[in-house]
This record gives C-alpha cells, structure tokens and sequence, in this order.
C-alpha cells in the first residue's frame, strides 16, 4: 500500500489536471453517490487534500470528493477525454477542458459537505498527518498516553496514531532514531522520542522530494555512482536483509510486527 510520501505525489498529479479549472463532466460509478454529478458539475476544483492515505478534492460548491484507495484503488489523469487502457473498474472521472482524472478499482468514495470532514468516520480518527503537522504537533502525538503502553513497531503503522505512515516508512524511522521496534513510548526517553518524531517527518518529506529515497543522500548518490540498483541503496535498513548496517556494519535483521515485515539494526537499536 502506498505511504503519505506517494499518495501526496498521486494528489501532485491529480491537482496538476484540476486545480483552479471547472468540472464539465463528474461521473460517479456507484449509484448512491450519481446525484452529486449535477451539483459538482460547473463547480472549480480549490484543492486536492491528502489526509492519511485518503484524498479530498475541494471544490466551490461546497462539496468535496473524498476517496481511499485501499489496496486497489488507482487514480489515473490524461489529456481531456481520452481514455487510460485498463481492465479496471472505472469508479469516479473528472473532466475539465484540459484534462480528465480517472479513479479505478476504489471502493471507498464518497462525497462531504467541506467542513464535515471531522464527521467522516476515517478522517476522524486519523492522527496527524506525517506530510504536513507541524513537528511539534507529531512529539505530542508520539508522547500521548493513550499510546504508551503499545510497541512502537505496531504503533507506527496505527493511522490513529499518525497519519500517513507506512511500512518502509515505519522501519526507516526506527532505525534513524536508533530505536528497537519492541519498545514503548513508556520506554523511551523524551530525547529520543523527539529524535523519533523529527525522524519521521526528515524521511516523509525526503521522501516525498527524491521519490522514495530514504537513505542519506550523500551516501545514496554515492551507492548510484558505483553501479547500485535503487533497490539497493534506496533505504537505510528497509528490504536489506543480511546486508551490513551502514553505520556499524552488523547485519541487519528482518522480522515481522504486526503482520508486516520489518527491518532493523540489532547493535544500532538495541
Ligand atoms: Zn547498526
């Protein structure tokens, strides 16, 4: 499933098709939701919003189009009217003279009154949001009682806890702040659960701007120079089982916490 750093370059996309122009054409696939073409028809898209790893399309009729892809669900823009090739189910298109916006697959749509959003039952539970709370919010967050009695590998992948972590993001995170998956917030200084929070948002937003790369820059464009694959010098620990950790040389280790596999350094984050 896609983490915060690429559902909001899939928004970049879309909001690149839509943003300041008006909807000529919005069809709606499941038939609960057809009655709203007529309103958002002639209506201008404000915003595309990502919330998590949920989308909001504002628009100033006031009504926004919320969705979640899930597993499956795939947005998909091209030049106004033509048609992407897929098999997919064709859930939610978004025309303007330019451009067309296709939503594939995605179950999960609806459509709010701008401003209900804190109703949405999703939305509403979301923590904040790793791509754009400010770091002072996400250290509240990470320090919150209701969360310090549970493992952070387990937490970290908690949309309630914060919004937008993902997999990667969650192993990348831990070992930057030199943290071991088992502990708690309880467990942790406050030191080092600021240490985790700045991690978080360096890597989400690193992310966001080199396309998934998380490693250290320097380092990652030196492995590139030397003939790497990016899967290989893409992450810190992340998918490098086996391989040394680059800051101390042990091996890292791969596990699994809640489900999802997880990588880590056993010297690093002891
Ligand atoms: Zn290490």
């Amino acid at each position: 499933m896609p983490e915060g750093p690429e559902i909001r370059l899939a928004a970049d996309k879309i909001e690149a098709a839509l943003h300041d122009r008006e909807l000529t054409e919005v069809f709606f696939a499941f038939d609960h939701l057809k009655p709203y073409s007529r309103s958002l028809t002639g209506s201008k898209v404000l915003a595309v919003e990502t919330r998590g790893k949920a989308l909001l399309i504002h628009t100033n009729c006031g009504l926004s189009i919320y969705s979640h892809n899930q597993l499956y669900g795939r947005w998909m823009t091209r030049k106004a009217g033509s048609m992407p090739k897929t098999n997919r189910q064709l859930r939610l298109a978004l025309h303007n003279h330019d451009y067309s916006a296709y939503l594939f697959s995605a179950s999960d749509i609806s459509v709010l009154e701008t401003g209900q959003q804190a109703q949405h039952p999703f939305l509403a539970r979301l923590g904040p949001d790793i791509m754009s709370a400010p770091v002072a919010d996400v250290r509240r967050q990470i320090k919150d009682p209701r969360f310090t009695r549970r493992c952070l590998g387990q937490l970290l992948l908690d949309q309630g806890y914060l919004a937008g972590m993902g997999n990667y993001l969650r192993s990348e995170s831990l070992h930057v702040a030199g943290i071991h998956p088992d502990r708690r917030p309880t467990d942790c200084g406050v030191e080092e659960l600021d240490r985790l929070a700045s991690s978080i948002l360096k890597l989400a937003r690193q992310s966001y701007r080199q396309r998934g790369i998380t490693n250290d820059l320097v380092r990652a464009r030196a492995l590139k120079a030397e003939g790497l694959r990016r899967s290989e010098y893409r992450h810190w620990v992340f998918a490098r089982e086996g391989r040394p950790c680059y800051r101390c040389c042990e091996k890292v280790i791969k596990t699994r916490v809640a489900s999802r596999r997880l990588y880590y350094c056993p010297r690093c984050q002891a």
